[in-house]
């Protein structure tokens, strides 16, 4: 039976991981993985690329290194044929028995003017540099000035991406306290972090004001331009370096939709989506939020029911070797599919870290911490989660920056 993984993100990569595990090996399964690098990126510390450059090998985990008898296949997902189960790829077709899709999400413009071509969206290394590049050469360029900096987005990625501008701006402009660089964080919802809970979000506030981003909320961006960044009320921002992390859609191997599917994650007995590239619902009927930690929840819980249906087609074949006659593989595979159990996707956070500049906050529970506690729980985030995929040396490299970077200066501010 051919399983196909598309995407190497978090989803991608925990589910192939998953199942590399759960199938025996000597079950009939062709496994391959789908993506178009041949990298896993850490995303949710893609922002930190912005002060460490170096980071950027640290965040990038080789998918060939570590899976075990996947096989990887680097190419772009063009279509999905869910009909005649094949998936058009850049460079040919794929058939499957099984099909997860896993191709996370792509930023949305929303059609808005100016913001394809002046802002800058947040998703791969390639942005990460290009933000870099365009704040370092404001302030270069602004030393005695003020530069402008906006972030529009108060999701995830651009509260993480601000508290860091804010911080690699003050790192850039040194002492020079009378020409302070701004940072601005516009969200046109009332809150930052709007799908989180409202302690969480206050203290994501609070933070990003102490390091120095004029937090905007219920504030609509209508444009941008080469300078500044238009707003529904009618004012022009001023803006340098606009960074666009305003919400996200399907990729345009889904028609840039992002399919709803319930707790099975299914789209249909063959086809699985799941992570960012779906609007997920899990078993208590509650939406999941778009995020890394919801993916690999996801991806582990519907791992048991491919690895099932793998097992079931050996169950099968195994009877048809006992005389039942030929059937084809798909023929097993819906006999199976009504046979076992479908996932069953209950989502369970055990609690949300972010940060902010060199701070971080973390909600465990009803708690909300920040400070070294925020900070020792994001790295070990981090940490956890490299050692999780298989990737020590990575998780190693960090760690070791951990220890450069931030050790003193949490001593300094707190012993
Ligand atoms: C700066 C930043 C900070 C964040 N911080 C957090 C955080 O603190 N906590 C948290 O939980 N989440 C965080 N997130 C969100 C998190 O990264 C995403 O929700 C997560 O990546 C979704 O996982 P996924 O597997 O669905 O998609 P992805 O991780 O995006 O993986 C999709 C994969 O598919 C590949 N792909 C896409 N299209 C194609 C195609 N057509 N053909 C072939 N391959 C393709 C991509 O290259 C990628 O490897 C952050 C995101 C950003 C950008």
């Amino acid at each position: 039976m051919h399983v196909v993984v598309l995407g190497g993100g978090y989803a991608g990569l925990t589910l192939t991981r998953e199942l590399e595990k759960r199938v025996p090996t000597d079950a009939n399964l062709e496994l391959t993985l789908v993506n178009d690098s041949p990298d896993h990126l850490v995303q949710h510390e893609l922002h930190r690329v912005l002060r460490r450059p170096e980071l950027a090998n640290a965040i990038t985990v080789s998918l060939p290194a570590v899976l075990d008898r996947a096989t990887v296949r680097v190419a772009r997902v063009e279509a999905l044929d869910r009909e005649r189960q094949t998936i058009r790829l850049s460079d040919g077709t794929l058939s499957y028995d099984i099909a997860a899709v896993c191709l996370g999400a792509q930023t949305a413009t929303h059609g808005l003017e100016g913001v394809r071509e002046h802002a800058i969206p947040f998703k791969c290394l390639g942005d990460a540099f290009a933000v870099r590049r365009r704040a370092r050469e404001a302030l270069r360029v602004r030393h005695q000035d003020t530069p402008q900096f906006v972030v529009c987005g108060g999701g995830l990625s651009g509260i993480q991406v601000a508290g860091e501008l804010a911080a690699l701006v003050r790192e850039g402009h040194g002492s020079n306290a009378d020409a302070t660089p701004s940072v601005t964080l516009l969200e046109q919802l009332d809150t930052v972090a709007p799908q989180f809970d409202a302690p969480f979000q206050r203290a994501v506030t609070a933070a990003l004001e102490s390091v120095g981003v004029t937090v905007r909320t219920g504030t609509a961006v209508t444009r941008v331009t080469p300078s500044a960044v238009g707003l529904e009320s009618g004012e022009e921002l001023p803006a340098e370096c606009v960074v666009w992390t305003g919400g996200i859609r399907g990729t345009d191997a889904l028609d840039r939709e992002r399919p709803m599917v319930g707790p099975a994650l299914e789209l249909d007995e063959r086809t699985f989506v799941l992570g960012d590239a779906a609007l997920m619902t899990d078993v208590e009927g509650a939406a999941v939020p778009a995020s890394a930690q919801s993916a690999i929840q996801a991806a582990r819980a519907l791992a048991p029911t491919i690895a099932g249906l793998v097992s079931g087609e050996r169950d099968d074949s195994e009877e048809r070797d006992r005389g039942s006659g030929p059937e084809s593989v798909s023929v097993s595979v819906s006999a199976s599919v009504s046979a076992s159990a479908s996932a069953n996707f209950a989502f369970d956070s055990p609690g949300w870290v972010v940060s902010v500049g060199d701070d971080a906050v973390a909600q465990v529970g009803s708690r909300v911490l920040t400070g070294r506690g925020a900070r020792l729980l994001k790295s070990g985030v981090r940490l956890r989660y490299l050692a999780e995929v298989g990737a020590a040396d990575r998780a190693a490299a960090l760690a070791r920056e951990e220890i450069d970077h931030r050790l003193p200066f949490e001593f300094d501010r707190e012993s």
